[in-house]
């Protein structure tokens, strides 16, 4: 089994960048096979993070092509092995360009992960989807604690929030690097302090979050929710950087508003800079996305299978890049050209059980669902407001979520045509853009149905 994960590891790092490969895989250990799971060692808890999130499929699958006939378990026991932290950070220190790194303060309580080498404003696709969260992100990068503060970006998953605080951050150390930028997510943030509570530390936890930082980066705030303690730190937190112009930028899976259980203080406060969205992309975007992934992990991406696959995975780039990447392993493994048909068959192979399956009908169900209207009233003509107003929710969640043509949308609610979808679309955005409640309480809630 140790051969098969070095040969498997020997494929991926032919598909992978070496910054990305000597960054994150090759600190990681096999630690052998339990009866329903593999065991991988890591240098902390955030590759497993970060493994889980970008190569775990990738590495499952590669171990069960080599494999054949032997079944490899698909899941993953990660142990922490204090060791491997020293080969981990031996390995960015050779990633260039050196990035100035903001001196660690307390080493005792769980580690706070430094800025991802890999997130950085040029390599973040623009586009109509994410326009507004990149060009605040980036006057935060230039202008740090003056325009844009706090500046609050919400979205869906895998849509890059976490890639604009990161290039944020980058930004900033690039132009002074002295600035202490601290990149922590909300979760590993609410670790801390529970763990400098307990250890009784808080003051150095305080010093080191309200006065030893120039730029807080606080990703997944709404893992805060119900979390009354460490919002209340939070809150003080904030308040503290705040007052001495140092730039607070939060992250969200949805808008400030809708986080639930959130105090009324740190949603205004929140709500008190700039808020800027990120959309899942559109097709052109999720091409130009594809190619440059396909650039920097040096493979030959034809242009009909970027097409394919763009038009197949629409919701999220995270789930993009991982079936880009998918393609190219098969494609090496099975010593395949990369084209069309090796694309279709992959997808095949990973569809089902996808939530890019998500379908129009889904979202029409949920929506009715929610509103408690028959799927028949959806894709009925009947102009009722009760009718009326879910069908236009409906038709703004398929556009936003899945991209579909708004030729396509008129079809799939009962043949209307496509400028009534156009209208009900900018109806609803606009009544989101102008924070009306009922439709944000509505969309909001439909969304987190859908595990959008
Ligand atoms: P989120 O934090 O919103 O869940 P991430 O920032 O982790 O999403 O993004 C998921 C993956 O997709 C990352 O690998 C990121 O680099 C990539 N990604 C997302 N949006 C873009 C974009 N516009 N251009 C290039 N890569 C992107
Ligand atoms: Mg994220």
């Amino acid at each position: 089994m140790e051969q098969l994960w070095e040969k498997a590891l020997g494929i991926l790092k032919a598909h992978l960048s070496a910054e990305n490969f000597e960054t994150w895989l090759e600190p990681v250990q096999f630690g052998g096979i339990e009866s329903d799971s593999i065991v991988l060692k890591i240098p902390n808890q955030f590759f497993a993070e970060w493994i889980a999130a970008h190569y775990l499929d990738l590495i499952l699958e590669t171990l069960q092509a080599e494999a054949g006939e032997t079944l490899v378990p698909k899941k993953v026991r990660w142990e922490l092995d204090e060791t491997l932290r020293e080969k981990a950070q031996a390995a960015r220190e050779t990633t260039p360009p050196p990035a100035p790194r903001p001196p660690r303060a307390t080493p005792k309580p769980p580690d706070s992960a430094d800025l991802n080498p890999k997130y950085r404003f040029k390599n973040f696709v623009v586009g109509p989807a994410n326009q507004l969260a990149h060009a605040a992100s980036v006057a935060c990068g230039s202008d740090p604690g003056r325009r844009y503060n706090p500046l609050f970006i919400y979205g869906g998953v895998g849509l890059g929030k976490t890639h604009l605080v990161n290039a944020i951050g980058h930004a900033i150390v690039q132009r002074n690097p002295r600035a202490r930028t601290l990149y922590v997510s909300a979760e590993r943030f609410t670790n801390e302090f529970i763990w400098s509570l307990q250890n009784h530390e808080i003051n150095s936890f305080r010093k080191r979050y309200r006065t030893q930082c120039d730029v807080l980066l606080m990703d997944d705030i709404q893992f805060l929710a119900g979390r009354e303690q460490t919002q209340e730190e939070f809150f003080h937190t904030f308040n503290a950087l705040y007052h001495s112009d140092k730039q607070i930028v939060v992250t969200s899976d949805v808008y400030p508003h809708q986080i639930s259980e959130m105090k009324e203080r740190l949603i205004s406060r929140f709500q008190s800079g700039m808020v800027a969205d990120v959309q899942a992309p559109e097709l052109d975007t999720r091409i130009a996305i594809l190619q440059q992934k396909a650039e920097s992990e040096d493979i030959e991406l034809p242009g009909e299978v970027a097409l394919f696959l763009a038009q197949t995975v629409r919701s999220n780039v995270r789930e993009l890049e991982g079936t880009l990447l998918r393609v190219a392993v098969k494609a090496e493994l099975l010593g395949l050209p990369m084209d069309l048909e090796l694309a279709k068959e992959t997808m095949r192979a990973v569809l089902p059980n996808q939530d890019t399956a998500m379908t129009v009908e889904d979202i029409q169900r949920i929506v009715c669902a929610y509103f408690g209207i028959r799927l028949a009233d959806i894709k009925s003509r009947r102009r009722h407001r009760a009718v009326s107003f879910p069908r236009m929710v409906a038709m703004y969640i398929c556009r936003q979520r899945l991209g579909t043509s708004y030729p396509e949308l008129g079809e799939r609610f009962g043949g209307k045509d496509h400028t009534t979808v156009l209208s009900a679309v900018r109806k609803i955005g606009g009544l989101m853009e102008d924070q009306d409640e009922h439709v944000l309480g509505a969309v909001g809630a439909i969304e987190r149905k859908l595990g959008i």
